[in-house]
């Protein structure tokens, strides 16, 4: 009997840690985030980052996040896989078996491949589909070595990265300052193509998202950008208005005059379609919107829309039948986990039947939606916006919440609601803290990469005693250049 008791635990189709770890999540979230459309606490317990695990980047952005000491850190191997493996146990312990996490810090490629390949292979062993964040600026004998182990065969069937392209970037090789976003597309372009070779050649698929920094100079070019990407291989596109946090020498605009609703307004008339973002709540709406749906040929269509009470019925449906379900699993035992739900639940078969319906009603019927599939011109394909907070208002809200006190003053206010609702954590395995990622930039950062300083110092620079040309003597310069 006990093959029983394992396959019914198998097919169970969400596990007993992962439904205890979304009701602890819901039970902590504040009362306001807590909606019809909420997804924290029941489809998922949010996104997940690294920290401290190579905070050096090659490129001088503007803004940026980390703190002044991060290009001060050397990229150590060994160091990265400790902390990733402790980081990851730690969220696996508190937050349950299954959740999306970035591997981000200061630049991943960087890392050497092998590191790379065995940090996110730990973040897998942890139940966690890793993501790789980069700007993107290294080329396909880096992925090769990557995604291929040493035999030659692939160690990965799928990797996922977020490519950050835009005008705020300084250093691209070719390109070390963008005027225009349009001028970047060619790299966008040349990103997403190297995967397409590395699927073509080696059968290893790939998620990619962009992510591009909002500032006051590049918010009108959004449209633009969108238009320019949409098909160009990214299935994300996100878009993270600036904010006064990390290294205050890098901060050159007014970014306070980013209006959340003025920049939604730029990305939907880039994606050319209204783009609902209270059919599902991702934590707070003041810190994230997402919009899911697909382009069919030119134009975008949300998975479900805000203002059809069928849609809304059918993504209640979702939360109460299949929340918590782990979309990842090996296929037959997502297949075996659906089917018990479905034999639980047999209504669901036909809300799910009336959903495709209208899908294919809306996109122009079946003749349309069959000669789009033809063509590949089926896109699925994210909106997303993130609001990072200032620096100067996440640190008072913060020690605020530490001594469990609520401001009154309603900004303060506002950031500790914000903060409490958070959607996006990074783990402190040595004092037991999950943080939001504004906290770890705005307040734990700076000291953590002072100590990384000590723990890791960059190696001592030869010094030269003949005279050098001034040439040479810049490029050393540029190439080492503090954060
Ligand atoms: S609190 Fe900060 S890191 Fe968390 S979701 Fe809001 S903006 Fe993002």
């Amino acid at each position: 009997m006990d093959w029983l008791g394992s396959l019914e635990q198998a097919t169970r189709p969400v596990a007993e840690e992962t439904r205890a770890a979304l009701a602890r999540r819901w039970d902590e979230l504040p009362g306001h985030v807590r909606t019809e459309s909420q997804t924290l606490g029941r489809m998922a317990v949010g996104c997940e980052g690294t920290h401290g695990v190579f905070p050096r980047c090659n490129f001088t952005c503007t803004p940026c996040y980390h703190s002044a000491d991060a290009n001060r850190v050397r990229v150590d191997g060994a160091h990265t896989l400790a902390e990733v493996e402790a980081q990851m146990a730690h969220l696996a312990s508190v937050r349950g078996p299954h959740a999306h996490a970035q591997l981000i810090g200061g630049e991943v490629s960087l890392l050497d491949p092998d590191d790379h390949a065995e940090a996110l292979a730990i973040m897998r062993r942890w139940g966690r589909e890793p993501m790789s964040f980069t700007h993107g600026d290294f080329d396909d004998a880096y992925l090769e070595r990557l995604a291929l182990g040493p035999d030659g065969r692939p160690r990965f069937r799928r990797l996922s990265f977020a490519g950050h392209f835009d005008t705020t970037m300084r250093g691209r090789r070719g390109l070390r300052r963008p005027a225009t976003e349009a001028e970047l597309d060619p790299y966008r372009q040349a990103f997403c193509d190297m995967f397409r070779r590395l699927r073509a050649e080696h059968g290893v698929k790939f998620f990619l998202a962009h992510n591009m920094t909002v500032t006051p100079s590049n918010v009108d070019e959004i449209p633009q950008v969108i238009r320019d990407c949409r098909s160009m291989g990214f299935n994300m596109l996100s878009f993270q208005p600036a904010a006064f946090v990390g290294d205050a020498r890098r901060w050159r605009e007014d970014y306070a005059s980013l209006e959340a609703d003025a920049v939604w307004a730029r990305i939907e008339a880039g994606a050319g379609a209204h783009l609902p973002f209270r059919v599902f709540q991702t934590g707070d709406e003041r810190c994230n919107r997402s919009a899911f749906g697909y382009y069919l040929g030119e134009r975008w269509f949300p998975v479900l829309d805000d203002d059809d009470p069928e849609d809304l019925a059918a993504r209640d449906a979702f939360f109460t039948y299949l929340g918590g379900i782990h979309w990842g699993a090996r296929p037959a035992l997502l297949v075996a986990r659906l089917a018990r739900v479905l034999a639980a639940h047999p209504r669901l078969a036909a809300t799910a039947g009336r959903w495709l319906a209208r899908r294919v009603r809306r996109a122009g019927g079946v003749v349309a939606v069959v000669r789009a599939l033809r063509r590949g011109e089926l896109v699925p394909m994210t909106f997303v916006m993130h609001r990072f907070m200032h620096a100067e208002d996440v640190k008072p809200a913060w020690e605020l919440l530490q001594r469990g006190e609520t401001s009154d003053d309603p900004r303060i206010r506002e950031t500790q609601e914000r903060l409490q609702a958070c959607f996006y954590a990074m783990a402190h395995p040595e004092t037991g803290q999950i943080v939001p990622a504004c906290v770890q930039h705005s307040v734990l950062d700076p000291a953590e990469n002072a100590t990384l300083v000590e723990l890791l110092p960059l190696p001592r620079r030869r010094t030269v005693s003949q005279p050098v040309p001034a040439s040479a003597a810049g490029a050393a310069a540029a190439k080492d250049e503090p954060c």
